[in-house]
């Protein structure tokens, strides 16, 4: 046997790389199908293809959802055979503003040369990711894989990913959470809805069932919310005592999955039989509009008045109930979905600390 030169090595060395990552791949939640589905693709696609692609289109090209399509992203990146690219575009002309691997380059107020305005920068608005092979995945060759008129077509028919359907997913927050912005640097949201759900009484669930008891039944009321709002697109961005801030970009998705959770934790009293006082009863408020997004602690965290008037909407509910503002219920599927259960409408409240009065509507579980 011959002793590999170093030419050999560099040879063998990126298609070592690659098994191992497609391997990892496997191993990380998606099937062995999905994963040699995806490896064809990049076997024969063209270099353009591969090149500043836009997510949307390795989804049709895949056949799958833009939620399943934009894992399968994170994790690859995750595991080096491809990278994210975020893209600026002008608001007023479209013309292409910044372009940059790094996450916390992005700029959150731009100037147009072209157009000579000065525009606000959002998430899901003007900012867009794009996704190309990294060398362990294949080596695109330098003068045939830039082809922005097949983007532009792309773009065209599908339109451009927001970026925070990308940022706001669970997994890229916990998988590429070093993407994080610096101190005192925030990127503008146009829409978000929020939601902080709490648990009724949790003191007295505490002081009956004892720490442990009590403490097994709050972890599986965080799994039956986690689970419901990762099924509708949303992400779980922290926990506060034994209570959960959820985020997602679509207001009915948002309803769905909060009407999930509040139901998922009625089936747990059930199940596990419990009477009154130990049984749990969610709290829910929720708010649309514009917000922030800014790092702190190292992770990607939403502020502003939305945020602060979920949070003080989910104190007012009683159990087993959501708050929810006009903003919300503001688009005709999330109302459909609001008039299927009992509700109080049109109540205007004044909150502490916000300075005008809110529309809001209790839904009843
Ligand atoms: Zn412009």
């Amino acid at each position: 046997m011959t002793k590999p030169t170093p030419t050999n090595l560099m040879a063998i060395f990126p298609h070592w790389q690659r098994h191992a990552a497609f391997q990892h791949l496997r191993h990380d939640a998606h099937t062995a199908e999905d994963v040699a589905h995806f490896q064809q693709f990049a076997r024969k696609a063209h270099d353009h293809e591969l090149y500043r692609a836009n997510p949307r289109y390795l989804a049709q090209k895949m056949g799958w959802t833009e939620g399943h399509t934009l894992d399968f992203l994170i994790l690859a990146v995750e595991e080096g055979l491809l990278d994210f690219e975020w893209e600026v575009y002008c608001p007023v002309c479209g013309a292409l503003l910044q372009r940059t691997h790094e996450f916390h380059r992005l700029e959150s107020h731009q100037h147009c040369e072209m157009c000579h305005n000065d525009a606000d920068i959002r998430l899901d608005e003007e900012i867009t990711p794009r996704v190309s092979a990294q060398n362990m995945l294949r080596r695109l060759h330098p003068s045939r894989r830039d082809r922005a008129d097949f983007r532009a077509q792309v773009d065209e028919s599908l339109g451009r990913l927001p970026a925070l359907h990308l940022v706001n997913r669970s997994l890229f927050r916990e998988k590429l959470g070093s993407q994080v912005l610096p101190n005192n640097h925030s990127l503008g949201v146009q829409h978000l809805v929020v939601f902080f759900s709490d648990l009724k009484q949790s003191t007295q669930l505490y002081q009956t069932l004892g720490d442990a008891a009590a403490y097994r039944l709050v972890r599986q009321h965080f799994e039956i919310i986690f689970d419901a709002i990762e099924r509708h697109g949303g992400a779980a961005v922290k926990t506060i005592g034994d209570g959960v801030m959820g985020t997602f970009f679509d207001n009915t998705a948002a309803l769905r999955g909060v009407v999930e959770s509040v139901r998922g934790i009625q089936q747990l009293n059930q199940q596990a039989a419990l009477t009154e006082p130990q049984q749990l009863h969610l709290k829910v408020g929720m708010h649309a509009g514009p917000c922030i997004v800014v790092t702190l602690n190292n992770r990607l965290d939403y502020f502003g008045s939305t945020v602060n008037i979920a949070a003080r909407l989910s104190d007012l509910a009683q159990g087993d109930d959501i708050w929810l503002t006009k903003a919300v219920l503001n688009d005709p599927d999330t109302l459909t979905l609001a008039e299927e259960f009992p509700c109080d409408c049109d109540q205007k409240i004044q909150l502490r600390d916000i300075h005008r009065t809110i529309e809001v509507c209790r839904l009843q579980l």
